[in-house]
């Protein structure tokens, strides 16, 4: 499973993901991400867009190893937290 530490930044830069076009409260921020506990309100039932895992199944294993797949959503969620400036011990790990 991704490594995600739950930092709960992706859920408040949704602007450019047209699959949660219907989610953004407008400024970017998801309609069902609870600020206090930095969690999905919908966990359960969250967009496959939401699940890197499963993304990684339904699509991306044709473009990539898991492992490299891993590394570049690490990336990202890395870059998202330093712009957010979140503390680095929420930063993701992956050997590559
Ligand atoms: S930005 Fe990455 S580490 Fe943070 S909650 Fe999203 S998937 Fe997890
Ligand atoms: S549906 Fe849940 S996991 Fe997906 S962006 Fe919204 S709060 Fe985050």
């Amino acid at each position: 499973m991704f490594p995600c530490t739950q930092c709960g930044v992706c859920c408040q830069n949704i602007k450019n993901i047209p699959e949660l076009s219907e989610f953004d409260l407008g400024n970017g921020i998801c309609k069902y991400f609870d600020f206090t506990n930095k969690t999905c309100e919908i966990y359960d039932n969250r967009p496959n867009i939401c699940r890197i895992d499963k993304m990684f199944e339904l699509e991306y294993y044709q473009y990539f190893s898991k492992k490299e797949f891993y590394i570049e959503n690490a990336k990202a969620c890395n870059k998202l937290q330093e712009m957010a400036n979140i503390d680095y011990s929420y930063r993701i790990k992956i050997e590559e």
